[in-house]
């Protein structure tokens, strides 16, 4: 039962607080401590035992949440070309190594944690381990429809190895398609045409001496089937607690070798493939986007290469089950019934990290020293505060996914939103991805916080930014709470300038994410940082402060329309294509009738939309009389003096906490249930970026207009859910 208590500062103090407590220098000094070693998942006990003292020092009650994961660490590689001169195949002496790859990074004078000696050698997340020797393909950057465009140029793929760029889609679904097609092997290489203006090819200086990609840096990376489960793949839908049974891993994490090598390795494997096959822009006119090696002399021939011109590509990976460590703060509100989660995670590939994710990590921890110093001048948040450093996110989210598993109960009653930051600052532009429900605090609260580099006094984050908010994909800790739980979540940072020659180009998962680079290049003097520490600071107090829950229902309605018209203009477009034959795609099994059926329901979706629009409107406009009448200047505590008026609060919030579980359909999405939500989810051949309304397109991809009928139905049965909780 309610009983106010009459101890807290006033939101303006708080705000001030958080504004005016995070220092670069503290940052710095974060980012320092976390990229100095070797911080891999499972390896990190240290750095997670420094979290939590730092969390306790700073007045922040913390534990330490363990899961016993199964993951993989290397044990060695090589990649090989081998030629035959003499076409004597079978002559195992006749063949002669044409180019061993070094498969290493550089290390450099300038950057001292490239020269650690225990550092990670390159490898993929979840590969599997093989020794194959094959022909190669050039597969561009690995797409569905790249994959789909050398089928159709009947390009051989079979017992091949794929030779893929980095760039568009999730590495892990890369392989997936690979290994569907019947391919050995896959090799992904960070191609400089994908960096932007920053090239050497433009004459700009390559990393330690200028921005341009160092030539040797090499993307590592998970390879599991993000699109299919997230989390520890022995135990999908369930904590990995020690000693719970285990599933077999079949079907989630890829069964060929993969690895990831550098530019400078890719130069002689592809340009072994000149004159070998058609040329790729014989194929789609889109492969030609972003060759950055032409001025190398690579011509992007697809191959495949020829009998006597094969690949040998090693992978050793060590499979084990150990334990990792998420540290979990927690602040207690008032409510215990109202939680806001806020998360980075803390592992990292590489000895450095200090962009992925240790930006992320310094300002967060600036975020809790505030926190503290906010609760030592008697600050009592309305709602409570739970703050995570996941662990084992780079291998697939697995600290998170496993954390949200094992308190799904207790999250699903409880959890109003969850905050996530990850690659925080490793550039000058902002961006953001949300639920539409936060999208309405994020603008308020982007226009409260000055811009970091104050080129015009008094300039706000808000003005530097384009306003731009994408829909929820995959790729970072908010998946679990936002497509498993339907906990409405958010996502924000800065990322690099690809326009500007001037631009650092972000090493991504190299041993040049180093403290060196981001101090030097990155963000040097740490003002993007603390700009982060201050967003993310007021964001979360505006949740957990606010009496009426800040999330706008409205948003949410009016982004679910045009969804739903985005969808429809689709099927317009697939019946236009009706007899072009996709190959590799399910075969229907409706008829051209139900694709008639399934535009007219789209009217019903329509409909059920302008439903919950009207609903949500009525719902806002009720929430902002209550804000109004309890003030946000008034303390919350007054209100025992308003006792209807906090029982109304109360109602009113109940109903924005639950808006984001409506769009949860137990079954889950018809190829990876594990996905719960009906609005959003991972394209399943993308992986970091968003589908909207994923199980009704995969259907209408599948041309399955049958079960594309049963989605119409489902969805439009959560909309008038949605809409009657709200009324
Ligand atoms: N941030 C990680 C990556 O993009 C996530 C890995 C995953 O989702 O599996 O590699
Ligand atoms: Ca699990
Ligand atoms: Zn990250
Ligand atoms: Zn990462």
């Amino acid at each position: 039962h309610y009983r106010p208590q009459p101890q807290s500062i006033a939101f303006e103090e708080l705000q001030a607080i958080l504004l005016e407590t995070p220092r670069e220098e503290k940052a710095q000094e974060w980012s320092k401590y976390y990229t100095s070693g070797p911080h891999l998942a499972g390896k990190n006990y240290s750095q997670a035992v420094w979290t939590q003292e730092r969390w306790e020092e700073w007045g922040i009650k913390s534990g330490i949440v363990a899961y016993d994961v199964y993951i993989n660490y290397p044990l060695g590689h090589r990649l090989a070309l081998y030629e035959n001169k003499k076409k004597g195949k079978d002559d195992v002496d006749s063949w002669k190594v044409k180019f061993e790859a070094s498969l290493v990074e550089d290390v450099l004078d300038e950057d001292p944690t490239t020269g650690l000696e225990d550092s990670i050698p390159t490898f993929h997340g979840y590969s599997a381990s093989g020794n194959v020797t094959a022909p190669y393909v050039y597969v561009n950057y690995g797409t569905y429809q790249d994959y789909e465009d050398l089928i159709n140029a009947n390009i051989s793929l079979e017992g091949k190895i794929a030779v893929a760029k980095y760039g568009g889609i999730f590495r892990g679904l890369k392989v997936k398609r690979a290994q569907e097609l019947g391919m050995v092997g896959t090799i992904l290489f960070s191609d400089p045409g994908d960096d932007g203006a920053a090239s050497d090819e433009n004459n700009v200086t390559t990393y330690p001496k200028g921005p341009a990609r160092n030539p040797s840096s090499v993307q590592r990376g998970s390879a599991q089937f993000l699109s299919v489960a997230p989390g520890d793949p022995t135990t999908p839908g369930y904590p990995s607690k020690p000693g719970v049974p285990r599933q077999p891993v079949e079907g989630g994490i890829p069964s060929i070798p993969s690895i990831p090598i550098s530019y400078v390795d890719a130069i002689p494997i592809l340009k072994a493939l000149n004159g070998h096959g058609p040329s790729s822009k014989d194929l789609n006119k889109h492969w030609e986007r972003n060759q950055g090696l032409k001025y190398k002399g690579v011509d992007y021939n697809v191959g495949p290469s020829p009998d006597d011109l094969v690949l040998n590509l090693v992978n050793e990976q060590e499979y084990v089950t150990t334990p990792l460590w998420n540290v979990i703060g927690v602040i207690n509100g008032t409510l215990p019934d109202e939680v806001i989660v806020i998360g980075n995670h803390r592992d990292a590939w590489i000895a450095g990290g200090a962009g992925d994710p240790n930006s992320g990590s310094a300002a967060l921890n600036e975020v809790v020293r505030s926190f503290g110093v906010a609760l030592s001048q008697g600050w009592k948040p309305l709602r409570t505060i739970v703050i995570a450093s996941w662990d084992g996110e780079e291998y697939g989210l697995v600290g998170s996914t496993e954390w949200v598993e094992e308190y799904l109960p207790w999250l699903s009653h409880a959890n109003v939103a969850y905050v996530n930051l990850d690659v925080a600052t490793v550039g000058p532009i902002f961006h953001a991805s949300a639920s539409p429900l936060l999208n309405k605090l994020l603008y308020e609260v982007t226009a409260l916080i000055p811009s970091p580099n104050q080129t015009v006094p008094g300039q706000t984050l808000g003005d530097l930014w384009n306003g731009h908010i994408s829909t929820m994909g995959s790729g970072s800790d908010f998946t679990a709470f936002q497509d498993h739980a339907g906990v409405p979540s958010i996502d924000f940072g800065f990322g690099p300038n690809e326009e500007d020659t001037n631009n650092a180009v972000y090493h991504y998962h190299s041993n040049y994410d180093s403290y060196y680079w981001m101090n030097t290049y990155g963000d040097p003097g740490f003002h993007y940082h603390i700009a982060t520490a201050k967003l993310f600071g007021l964001f979360t107090a505006r949740l957990a402060e606010s009496p009426v829950i800040p999330l706008n229902a409205t948003d949410y309605a009016i982004a679910l329309d045009e969804y739903i018209s985005k969808v429809e203009s689709k099927l317009s477009g697939t019946a236009e294509e009706d007899d072009i034959e996709v190959r590799a795609r399910p075969t229907p099994t409706g008829h051209k009738g139900d694709l008639e059926d399934l535009k007219v329901s789209f009217k019903r979706l329509h409909k059920a939309a302008k439903k919950l629009k009207k609903a949500a409107k009525a719902h806002d406009a009720w929430a902002i009389e209550l804000a109004e009448e309890a003030g946000q200047d008034i303390p919350w505590w007054k209100w025992y003096s308003k006792i209807k008026l906090y029982y109304n609060i109360r109602r009113a919030n109940s109903k924005y906490k639950y808006l984001e579980r409506q769009f949860l359909y137990s079954k889950g999405l018809d190829s990876r249930p594990w996905f719960k939500h009906i609005v959003f989810a991972p394209g399943l051949w993308t992986g970091y970026s968003g589908a909207v309304f994923p199980g009704l397109v995969e259907a209408i991809d599948a041309k399955d207009y049958g079960i594309a009928q049963k989605w119409v139905g489902i969805i439009h049965g959560s909309l008038y859910k949605a809409a009657g909780s709200l009324e």
